[in-house]
C-alpha cells in the first residue's frame, strides 16, 4: 500500500519574513490526523531552509529543496550541492522540474547525475517529468515521458528506488489553470509504472509513488487522487495558501 504524498513547491516565492509566516500558517492548518494518511513535504527556497528546519522540527512535515547541482563540489559559483543540503539538514530534493529543464537547459543526462549525487548524500528525490503541449498535440507524450524516465532514472537499483518518488507534470498544466483530466493523468501514470517495472521490477513499480502536478486545487484533487496510479500531488500555486494546501492534503 503506497502512502499518499502531497508536496508543496514554493518556487521563487516569499521572502524570509512572508515565508516564515506562511510556514506558521501551514503548521496551524495541518493537523496530526492529516499526516496519518498523507505524507506532506515543503520544497522551500534555499535561503529559508535552515530556519524552516528548526520550525518544522517534530512536526512530521518533510523539508526539501527545489534543486541541487549535479557535481559534488568545486568551482560552480552560485550553485548549491547535495552535500550542503544534507548538512542543513533537508531530507529531500526536487530534480528535473520543467522550469529548470526549460530555463536552465537541464537535460535528462544532467538530471541522472543530480539523482545520483542526491541519493549518495542521503537525500530522497522527487523526479519530475512531463510533456509540453506541442509534444502532446503531436502524439509524442508517451515517448517523451519514456525517455525522461529511462534516461534520468534508468541507472537506479532497487534500493535507490526506495528513496525516489516521481511526479508527472504536464508542462501545459503547470501554473496555467489547465489541469490534465483524471483519465489523461492516469494513463501516463500507468505507463510510468510499467516503465519502472521494466527498469527495476514489479515490487519496485508497485511501491513507487507517482504524483501528479499541474494546477491541482482543493476542488479537483479528490478526482485526480482517486485514480489507481495517482498517489498524491506536487503543488505549486495552491501551496502558497495554507488553507488551499491543507484542503488538498485532506482530499
Ligand atoms: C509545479 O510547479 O510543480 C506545479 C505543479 O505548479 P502549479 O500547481 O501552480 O500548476
Amino acid at each position: 500500500m503506497r502512502k499518499r504524498l502531497v508536496a508543496g513547491n514554493w518556487k521563487m516565492n516569499t521572502d524570509m519574513n512572508s515565508g516564515y509566516l506562511l510556514l506558521k500558517d501551514l503548521l496551524s492548518e495541518i493537523k496530526e490526523d492529516d499526516l496519518k494518511s498523507c505524507d506532506v513535504h515543503v520544497y522551500a527556497p534555499f535561503t529559508h531552509l535552515k530556519v524552516f528546519h528548526n520550525s518544522l522540527n517534530g512536526s512530521g512535515i518533510v523539508l526539501g529543496a527545489q534543486n541541487c547541482h549535479h557535481k559534488d563540489s568545486g568551482a560552480y559559483t552560485g550553485e548549491v550541492s547535495a552535500e550542503m543540503l544534507a548538512s542543513v539538514p533537508v531530507q529531500s530534493v526536487l530534480v528535473g522540474h520543467s522550469e529548470r529543464r526549460e530555463y536552465c537547459n537541464e537535460t535528462n543526462e544532467i538530471l541522472a547525475e543530480k539523482v545520483t549525487v542526491a541519493l549518495r548524500n542521503g537525500l530522497d528525490v522527487i523526479y519530475c517529468f512531463g510533456e509540453t503541449l506541442e509534444q502532446r498535440e503531436g502524439g509524442d507524450h508517451f515517448a517523451v515521458v519514456e525517455t525522461q524516465i529511462k534516461n534520468g532514472l534508468g541507472h537506479l537499483n532497487a534500493e535507490d528506488w526506495s528513496k525516489v518518488t516521481i511526479a508527472y507534470e504536464p508542462v501545459w498544466a503547470i501554473g496555467t489553470g489547465k489541469t490534465a483530466s483524471a483519465e489523461q493523468a492516469q494513463e501516463i501514470h500507468k505507463h510510468a509504472r510499467t516503465l519502472i517495472k521494466q527498469i527495476a521490477n514489479e515490487t519496485v513499480a508497485n511501491n513507487t509513488r507517482i504524483l501528479y502536478g499541474g494546477s491541482v486545487k482543493p476542488g479537483n484533487a479528490s478526482e485526480l487522487f482517486g485514480m489507481a496510479d495517482i498517489d498524491g500531488g506536487l503543488i505549486g500555486g495552491a501551496a502558497l495558501d495554507a488553507n488551499s494546501f491543507a484542503g488538498i492534503i485532506r482530499a
